[in-house]
């Protein structure tokens, strides 16, 4: 808490007009968040989760949703915020937000009102940074969320198949902040409280900010402290656009950055220095349940005429932890909310069912969709070293300086430190530090399917296999008793050599855990289905890798079910290794590159899928999307950039199903990403879903009153 604040009472909703403010007795914000999605009173929405957070540390905040990019007017609904303006894209990178894996407009938004399309610009973050400078000239501008998070260094543009320099300096705002964002926002609220706009905000932990380059080729002006610790020298922009191995290394010191802990980075752009903070500490249990314990309603802000789908998906659904040990080389979840995971407690999680149980009206009782994060089944997961680590700094503090620690939500606290340096804690097998407590797990589960007015749980997030595997009773509860007819598993492909390019375990792991699903459903006498997430287009993967697979589903008479385009999105390993052609090693790969490349991978397992890209001009578009948003690039400043984006496609030709799993485990800022992000499948993907039984025999319908594979969006 900043000296002098005191928390504020929590309004119904965090207020998006003057006269929400005035019931509250607010004359003026202090901050002012604006957001690319709708607002749903959920913590999985970033500005939900940020507002409320902000609110209950004594700063009035207000949230402003989707704005028009023509004019600056609806910034200015609540007046001119004392202390600065947050800026998100949402919950989804905007270009993935409006194109397909193959380039192709998107229609429906989930996380607008009306579930249409064209609510926000192209490169929304880049936009709305503009917008603030022309409504609120001097206001600090803060960045965040998915969109900043990933494209906070140099990185590759799947849309104008190009390099981007950081978005920094595109945006031209003050700060960026990555990865979760409670701690660094509140620490940008207190400088900025106590020392005025004019406030040095360099050196918060998971903050990035320019400068400029000195002689020594180190960025100028150091926070201190920073000449004590280590630090990663990423390839300098000209470096990448020379040679594209660059990017390679460029991703793997941003990896190694972000799960050391400990160190700082820095990249130059033309003789100017982004620099990175180093990571800010992963929550602990008790911030985790302080954060989740908001008093979030789940509803959409009444402001808004019209149903938010996303809503529907978050009514039912609870977020259990972040991070992911994964790992996976297509997931740029690593270097946004790391591989530590950040669990919140049993009882917390008990007390929120609870909650949603009791609000619940009429009818059979609450049936929870999920209850999980990146991974359902990485829940209380962690390193054991890390472990040996937390030990030491605790004997490290005395019993005295113990109790006089500050109080939850106060920044800094010391930073989570590992000398490990692998890059992923499953991969090529389950790492042995990695402790992922299955039992617990599934005794969580238990204890929120037996509360009262509870009719029952689902894991909807998706499970790792291999770590299920290692505990058969806790393999069969998942499968027996919280499947809800699907269980979602991601084999991604069958064939090793792409295998071990995505990070992902030989496929004998997926053919083990089905062997043991299958049993366990005649055993408890169901009819239930796992649904393989696969990809194609992955760089390395061959279009005969691709029929290998068609045949390895063929041969257990499986239809494909959840296939999607791989999209080499901002920060991932995979993405460098599509921009360059080769493997994490540096040995040359083939990479399906065009559109029409790719749509033929695709097409190996969805024959259906799109119309051919060379009916629509080739590996580009050409025709501008007409409507609103058909120009979504934008208007203002600073936006030629932005405006030479090519990703303008005709209509979209693929009636895309989107996943309809709410955004676990995003906390401060919602991830998703093209390959995978979060707990979520992306939003590119080109997806179907077909039911397919667990023993691999052609679908059947299920029996009334039997679990039924949910159908069309909620499901789970
Ligand atoms: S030691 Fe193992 S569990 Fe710990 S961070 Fe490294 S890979 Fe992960």
């Amino acid at each position: 808490m900043s000296p002098g604040r005191v928390p504020l009472s929590q309004p119904a909703f965090v207020p998006m007009s003057l006269a929400e403010m005035r019931v509250l007795g607010w004359d003026e914000l202090d901050v002012l968040l604006i957001s690319g999605d709708a607002y749903v009173d959920h913590p999985s929405i970033a500005c939900a989760l940020l507002g409320r957070w902000l609110i209950a540390h004594g700063y009035r905040t207000g949230i402003v949703t989707q704005p028009g990019w023509d004019t600056p007017d609806n910034l200015l609904a609540m007046g001119r915020p004392r202390l600065f303006c947050g800026i998100g894209a949402g919950a989804v990178d905007s270009m993935v937000a409006h194109y397909t894996a193959f380039r192709k407009k998107r229609h429906d938004d989930a996380y607008t009102p009306g579930g249409r399309a064209g609510a926000r610009p192209n490169r929304a973050t880049i936009v709305y940074a503009n917008l603030a400078r022309r409504a609120f000239p001097g206001v600090p501008l803060v960045l965040g969320g998915i969109e900043a998070s990933l494209r906070r260094v140099t990185h590759y543009d799947f849309w104008t198949d190009a390099l981007r320099r950081p978005i920094l300096m595109d945006a031209k705002a003050d700060l960026l902040v990555w990865g979760m964002g409670e701690r660094a926002i509140f620490a940008i609220a207190r400088r900025l409280d106590e020392a005025g706009a004019d406030a040095d905000l360099t050196g918060i932990d998971g903050t990035a900010w320019m400068a400029r380059t000195a002689p020594d080729g180190l960025p100028g002006n150091l926070p201190p402290g920073y000449s004590d610790l280590a630090y990663e020298a990423l390839p300098s922009h000209q470096a990448l656009l020379e040679n594209r191995d660059a990017l390679l290394v460029l991703t793997k010191r941003l990896e190694r950055q972000v799960h050391r802990g400990d160190a700082w980075a820095f990249e130059d752009v033309s003789g100017r220095s982004v620099v990175l903070a180093p990571p800010a500490a992963p929550l602990s249990t008790e911030e985790m349940d302080a954060v989740y314990g908001l008093p979030f309603n789940r509803k959409s802000h009444p402001a808004y005429k019209e149903p938010v789908p996303a809503q529907a998906m978050l009514a039912t659904s609870i977020t259990s932890h972040r991070g992911c040990g994964g790992g996976c080389s297509f997931c740029a979840l690593a270097i946004h909310q790391t591989r530590h995971i950040s669990s919140r407690s049993r009882e917390s999680l008990i007390d929120e069912a609870r909650r949603m149980a009791a609000r619940k009206k009429g009818g059979r009782g609450l049936a929870i969709s999920d209850v999980g994060g990146p991974t359902a089944n990485m829940w209380q997961a962690h390193c054991a070293l890390e472990d040996r680590c937390a030990a030491r700094r605790a004997a490290a503090i005395s019993p005295q300086s113990a109790q006089t620690r500050r109080p939850v939500g106060d920044a800094p606290e010391p930073r989570c430190v590992t000398r490990c340096r692998k890059e992923s804690c499953c991969y090529p097998s389950v790492c042995p530090s990695f402790i992922a407590p299955q039992r617990e797990h599934v005794s969580l589960l238990r204890a929120i399917r037996d509360l009262p007015g509870v009719s029952q749980v689902r894991v909807a997030s998706g499970i790792r296999a291999d770590l299920a595997m290692r505990d058969p009773r806790s393999m069969d509860a998942y499968t027996g008793e919280f499947t809800g007819g699907q269980l979602k598993v991601a084999p991604e492909h069958c064939v090793a050599e792409v295998l071990a390019l995505m990070r992902k375990p030989g496929i004998e792991v997926f053919e083990a855990f089905l062997e043991s699903f299958v049993r366990q459903s005649r055993q408890v006498g169901r009819e239930q289905y796992v649904v393989p997430y696969l990809m194609s287009g992955f760089p390395g993967c061959t279009d005969e890798d691709m029929r290998i697979l068609a045949r390895w589903l063929a041969a257990r008479h499986w239809t494909p079910q959840q296939t999607q385009c791989f999209i080499p999105t901002p920060g991932s390993m995979a993405t460098a290794m599509f921009w360059c052609g080769k493997t994490e090693n540096g040995d040359p790969i083939y990479v399906a590159r065009t559109d029409a490349e790719r749509l033929r991978q695709h097409r190996i397992l969805m024959p259906a899928a799109g119309a051919d890209p060379r009916a629509t001009g080739g590996r580009f578009a050409k025709k501008p999307p007409a409507g609103r948003g058909a120009d979504r690039d934008g208007v203002g400043a600073g936006q030629s950039d932005a405006r030479r984006g090519r990703a303008k496609g005709g209509e979209g030709r693929f009636d895309e199903r989107r996943d309809s799993r709410p955004p676990h485990a995003r906390g401060g800022e919602a991830l998703r990403d093209g390959g995978r992000t979060g707990r979520s499948r992306p939003r590119a993907a080109h997806t179907e879903r077909r039911n397919t039984r667990a023993d691999g025999r052609a679908p059947v319908h299920a029996d009334k009153g039997r679990p039924r594979p949910a159908k069309g969006k909620g499901e789970s």
